[in-house]
């Protein structure tokens, strides 16, 4: 890589959009995690690269060939309190790369030190939740959910301060984008309407190029995250900071902090120690998707319609679409859960009656699911996965078969559709946070062997049944690794 692979279209939009950074160098840089074939997607060959030398690139201690680094501005609702200024405060953009299929990416250091928007923060990261961001976002990657990407981890040799000192890291993010509701919010609070202008036409020829106006704009935003809700559902993920500066406008999945998939369903499962009222449990997701696009609505309204009342009336009948929008994803993902192509009256009771039996028997999310696909494939060999938990399982499972049987499509496309929606494994969260805790005290192989495992989530992989357990009482995590 000795030519610059960089473009630069967000760094050319005007100075207020941003300040330029360079990262601060850190003391002794190592090189814990290459995502190589995420690489070569870009169309990066790092093979003339020794790990030093790559270390000291993901540091920022040598200067990637024609970045051109930036902090973004962003504003923010944190928890329902509007910020007027976010902002990256420990992240720079270094520019865009247009991968191999012609998609535009950013690359983005995030641990890269303070910037003009770091506030209190020292704008450092810790080892554990940086490799926490590149094991889950590279496991829903493989869940094909959409999903910023991890390109690399180092550790930087400094200690930083947290609730005690932890070794210090920076991840290497790639994202469609990191045009958040928050930038939207920045340019509207400030009144600055010329600049929501640039960015939403910025943000829609970028993300959105079918979409002919603002308003098309918000309706393919809306509908993007109505989708991307819907597949987190559907394999029990809770992001746990769905603030709107943790919202992309390009529909992917952005900023992993105290995330985690559920293990026994339950609708009101939170995660996150900060989360206190359970505001971004399991089951709100989908209300505090549309709080946040409402937000991002009335941003936008300057450009609806110069008459406010008719700007109001647009935004709200495109906000009306996002409920039964989800709802349609919802329904679809459950129904390929069950191995059912077409739709037919008596789903949606099919679809609640399983999810009310597995909340009252506190049955696992997961395991259920790929159960029952276990069941559908060999139904003489496997045990019924319901019949000896579940008191009413039976007469379920009977009402299924039925219904399955009678789907008219062929069987093995029904098969074929339930394995791709029904993951053999998960990152479940007492894993996780196990091969966490080696990492930071110098071990990285039980996250390595993680991360090749979650790498093909569809795949009955019988050596690693392990993996697949529910947490025992013990082992059970209620608060994820919250250190940032
Ligand atoms: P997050 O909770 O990671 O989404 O971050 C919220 C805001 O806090 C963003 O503006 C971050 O840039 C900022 N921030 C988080 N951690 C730090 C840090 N260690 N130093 C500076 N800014 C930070
Ligand atoms: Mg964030």
């Amino acid at each position: 890589m000795i030519r610059s692979p960089f473009t630069h279209t967000y760094a050319a939009l005007p100075d207020r959009f941003y300040v330029r950074q360079e990262p601060l160098p850190v003391r002794s840089p190592e090189l814990v995690m290459l995502n190589t074939a995420l690489a070569t997607e870009l169309g990066l060959n790092f093979s003339y690269y020794s790990d030093k030398e790559l270390a000291a690139l993901f540091a920022g201690n040598t200067p990637f060939p024609g970045a051109d680094p930036l902090a973004m501005a962003y504003a923010g609702h944190q928890f329902g309190h509007f910020v007027p200024q976010l902002g990256d405060g420990r992240a720079l953009l270094l520019g865009e790369i247009t991968s191999a299929s012609g998609q535009r990416r950013d690359i983005h250091l995030k641990g890269s030190g303070r910037t003009a928007f770091s506030r209190q923060g020292d704008g450092r990261a810790a080892l554990a939740p940086m490799l926490r961001e590149y094991l889950i976002s590279e496991a829903m990657h493989a869940l094909g959910i959409p999903t910023t990407r991890a390109l690399a981890v180092v550790t930087t040799g400094e200690t930083v301060q947290r609730d005690k000192p932890l070794p210090g890291a920076i991840l290497t993010r790639v994202a469609a984008s990191h045009i958040r509701i928050g930038t939207f919010q920045y340019f509207a609070a400030r009144g600055d309407v010329d600049s929501v202008r640039i960015l939403t036409d910025y943000a829609r020829k970028r993300h959105y190029p079918d979409a002919a106006s603002p308003l098309e704009f918000l309706h393919a935003v809306l509908e993007a995250q109505a989708t991307l809700i819907a597949a987190w559902l559907c394999v029990g993920f809770i992001h746990g900071v769905m603030n709107t500066d943790n919202m992309s406008i390009s529909g992917e999945t952005i900023d992993y902090g105290p995330c985690a998939f559920m293990d026994a369903y339950d609708p009101k499962t939170v995660f996150s120690s900060i989360d206190r009222n359970g505001r971004y449990a399991y089951a709100n997701q989908p209300t505090i998707a549309l709080w946040n696009l409402t937000r991002l609505a009335e941003c936008l309204l300057p450009l609806l319609d110069d008459a406010p009342p008719r700007a109001e009336a647009l935004a709200t009948e495109a906000l009306n679409r996002f409920a039964p929008e989800f709802e349609t994803a919802w329904q679809s993902g459950m129904r390929r859960k069950l191995g059912l192509s077409a739709e037919e009256a008596g789903d949606a009771a099919l679809i609640g009656d399983l999810l009310q039996l597995m909340q009252r028997h506190k049955a696992d999310f997961t395991n259920t699911f790929r159960a029952l696909y276990d069941h559908a494939l060999s139904p003489e060999n496997a045990p019924s996965p319901f019949a000896a938990t579940i008191d009413t399982g039976q007469e379920w499972l009977n009402r299924w078969r039925s219904r399955f049987d009678a789907t008219n499509s062929p069987r093995s496309e029904q098969l074929e559709m339930m394995r791709y929606a029904n993951p053999f494994i998960i990152p479940r969260n007492h894993q996780v946070e196990n091969a966490l805790m080696a990492a930071q005290t110098g071990d990285i192989k039980p996250f390595e062997t993680l991360h090749r495992i979650l790498a093909a989530p569809y795949t009955t992989q019988a050596d690693y049944r392990d993996y697949t357990n529910p947490p025992k009482d013990k082992e059970r995590v209620f608060k994820t690794f919250c250190g940032t």
